[in-house]
This record gives structure tokens, sequence and C-alpha cells, in this order.
């Protein structure tokens, strides 16, 4: 057993990056791995703890990806390893699907108790946040019994067919997968969709009451951490009242905490008819969620399954994730958020033209450039200093890190991602041949690609 990683400082870059060792395993990888994965920079990573991960050749960077903004409570928190060996040492498996497993049940009555319905809810528990996408999409046709589904340009709600049907922030997640999911209609996100709703789609092209679902990020993810105006949301629950559309909020990237309230639909005290979590809720272990309210939720024995949906031990980490955000993290992700846009936002006065915008919600903030050659570079700027971020939409970074990161931690991220926009608007040419070159050698993505 390796012991645990001692940080005195994050980062802490000991060799060229990437690492002989790490530049080994990335040739080895690309022998073997699916050469789809979207890899964003060649980080070979070992072990966490926090906010810091070590990497093969004992670097140490400052995590601000948290995995795709999964490990909410930091890398390997003490609580979520501890229930892990707990209940893997009890069961692992026995399906929940087909047997009463008690926390299934539990971690079900959890999540509605957290959840942002008033009334009472239930809980179909997945692995993963396509799988919650695709959950909601069936309860939605099969509730309604209306077969159409309102998705926004800019959405990433996952990869397996129906969920990919719904995405629209790259049109390379479609090529060659088509036909894609029919009676997908994707309009604008924000209220200019909502006037395109009304204007063009209901009225030339299908009845409002034609249509199941309406689904929607509160906070664009993978799109480029995009808010949306205030009244978007509270419009957008009105007009599915009016319809009899139901609501789909994801917050698969957004939830758990991320943007400082448990819900990002909570900022603009909207209530979805069904919610859909993943990435942090279970601090890293493979859950996808999909809550709805209990009269909604009408289908019966076998209409919707899954061998491993709501494993014991993925839903143990469940339980303990929810207990430890609510015990400080949640309330941290907003007074960090805070600190993190101050600390950010000046690049646009330093770096007019180049830094277009710095926004977000808590722990969910996007920095825009020019464009994705310039975030590519900030990106990889950032890597090479030892902090990992990720890009997101077209031309923006993202900055995702645990909730639990600390003042300090904050300032450094800041400090080191303002060197990076520094560099890279000091060296603009060089540095896109740099990236090119990376690229060359399979050890950059190619373009900006970084998906989830
Ligand atoms: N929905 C949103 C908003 C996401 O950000 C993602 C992944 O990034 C998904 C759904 C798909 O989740 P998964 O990759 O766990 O299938």
């Amino acid at each position: 057993m390796t012991t645990p990683l001692q940080v005195r400082s994050i980062p802490h870059i000991v060799t060229e990056l990437p690492g002989p060792k790490a530049r080994a395993h990335v040739e080895f990888d690309h022998a073997w791995t699916s050469p789809s994965l979207p890899r964003a920079y060649p980080i070979v990573p070992l072990r966490g703890v926090g906010c810091a991960i070590e990497d093969i050749d004992g670097n140490v960077f400052l995590d601000f990806a948290a995995g795709i903004a999964v490990n909410s409570t930091g890398h390997s928190h003490p609580e979520v390893v501890a229930a892990i060996q707990a209940q893997a040492a009890n069961l692992i498996h026995m399906s929940a699907s087909d047997f009463y497993l008690p926390i299934y049940a539990e971690a079900a009555a959890e999540l509605a108790r957290i959840s942002p319905m008033s009334g009472p809810a239930r809980t179909f528990i997945g692995n993963s946040g396509a799988e919650a996408v695709e959950a909601g999409l069936k309860l939605a046709r099969y509730h309604t019994r209306r077969q159409n589904v309102i998705a926004f340009l800019g959405a990433f709600h996952g990869r397996t067919m129906g969920a990919v049907s719904l995405t629209a922030s790259k049109a390379k997640y479609h090529a060659h997968f088509g036909p894609l999911l029919p009676g997908v209609y994707h309009v604008p996100f924000g209220n200019q969709g909502l006037d395109e709703l009304e204007q063009r789609v209901f009225k030339r092209l299908m009845p409002a009451d034609e249509f199941a679902a309406v689904i929607v990020e509160p906070i664009q993810g993978e799109g480029g951490y995009v808010v949306p105006e205030d009244d978007f949301l509270p419009r957008l629950r009105e007009l599915c009242d009016r319809h009899g559309i139901l609501l789909i909020a994801d917050e698969v990237q957004s939830g758990a905490g991320r943007t400082g309230k448990m819900w990002a639909v909570q900022h603009w005290d909207v209530e979805p008819d069904i919610l859909l979590t993943a990435k942090g809720i279970a601090s890293g272990m493979p859950i996808g969620a999909m809550i709805a309210r209990a009269e909604v939720m009408t289908w019966g024995p076998g209409a919707h399954g899954s061998t491993y949906g709501g494993n014991p031990v993925a839903l143990a980490a469940l339980m303990a994730t929810v207990r430890l955000l609510e015990g400080g993290p949640i309330a941290n992700a907003g007074l960090r958020g805070r600190q993190i846009m101050d600390g950010l936002a000046p690049l646009q006065d330093r770096f007019p033209g180049i830094v277009r915008d710095v926004r977000g919600k808590g722990l969910m903030i996007g920095v825009q450039f020019d464009s994705g050659e310039t975030a590519e570079a900030v990106q990889m700027q950032a890597f090479g200093r030892g902090l990992l971020v990720l890009e997101a939409g077209d031309d923006c970074v993202r900055m995702s890190p645990p909730l639990v990161v600390t003042e300090a931690e904050a300032d450094t991220a800041v400090r080191i991602f303002s060197e990076a926009v520094a560099h890279v608007t000091a060296h603009r040419g060089a540095d896109v041949r740099d990236v090119e070159r990376a690229a060359e050698q399979g050890l950059a993505t190619q373009g900006v690609e970084a998906g989830g």
C-alpha cells in the first residue's frame, strides 16, 4: 500500500512536464485505449488529497478541474474512504433493481430530503450522468405520453444515444452517429430561446402540447459555464406549466453544492419536475440519480431498471458526501467562488480584447477568451505551472475545484492563472505553436475537446 500523499506546498513540480514516466505512460495508453477519449493534457495521476493531485513522476498539482467537476469533497476525503471501505467489507453488489437493498431506499429518501421540490419525490439511481438523463427522458415520455423534447444549444447532457441527441455543444459529438433520437428541438439558451419557442417552434413546427419535457442545465457546463438571465428559469417554469410540459433540470455539473447552494435552480427559486444529479454527489463514485416529483413517477415494475445502478459502495459514498457537503463545503463554495471571481475579474482590464468575460456562480467559474486557441494555450500554460483547469465551450477555460478549496489555494490558483494568461498574451504566436507541437506528439488534445 502506498503512503498517503503528504503535501507541503501545492503545486510542487519536480520534473519537466510531462515527466519521463508520464511520457512513457501516455505512449502505452495510446496503444490500448479508445482513441475517442478527449484527453485535455498529459497528466497521469496516481493519488490525491484535498485539492492536490500527485502524478506518476511525483509532481503535485493544484486541482481546479476536480475530474470534470466531480471530486466535491476533495480527493479521497477520509470520511468518504471510510464509508466506501465499510460498505465494501459488508456487501459490494446485490442489484437494487431486483432486491430490496436498504441503502438504495435510504439514499432515495436522502435525495428527496435535499431535492428542490417542495412535495414528495422519488428517485431512480443509475451509474452516470448520461444514465440519469436517459431515465429522465424515458420517464417524461412515459408519464406525459408525449414524444418531443426541447433542449438548448450549447447544452451537454452526455454521450449515450438519447443524451447525445439532446447535447448541442459541439457538432462533432453527433458526427457519424445519426440518425439521432427524433423529436428533439434545440433553441438558444436563455430568454432568446424562450421567445423562439413561442414564436417559431410552437407556432410553425410542433404544437406545445406535443412536448413531453424541456431539459435544461441551469448553468451550462461543458458549453462554457454560461449563466442565463435572472428571469430565464422562472419564465421557463411558467412556460412549462402553461403547456403541461415537464421541466427537467440537468444538475449533473451545477448541482451537489457547486454553485454555493445545493442546486443551482435554487438561485432562482425554481422547482423542476425532474432533477438529474451525478458527478459531485458521490465524490467520484459512479452515481447518476433521477429525482422526480412523486406524482410524475407513474411508471410500473419493469419499465426501467439497472444491474449496477445504485451500487451500495457508490451509495455509501453518496451518503457520506451529502453529509459532508451540508457541513460546510457548500457555504465555502459561495465564499471561495466570490474570492476567485474577484481575483480574476481584473484580467479583463489587464488583457482587453483577449479576456472577454469572467463569469459563474460559486465554484463554477468560466473565463472566456478571444479564441479557442488562446483558451487552449492558457490551459496548457496553467498545466505547465502546476494548475489543472479545463477548457469548455468554444473559447473558455473553466475552474471547478473541490468545494473544500481553501482561501490560500484559491489565491494560488488566481495567481497562476493570471501568470498563464500574461504569458500567453506575451507569446501569442509561439504558444499556439507549442500547443500544436504537443498535439502532434500526441501529448495534448486536438483542439478544444475536453468534453463533459
Ligand atoms: N449532464 C451534464 C450537465 C454534464 O456536464 C455531463 C457530463 O459532463 C453529463 C450530463 C453526462 O454525465 P456522464 O459523463 O457521467 O455520463
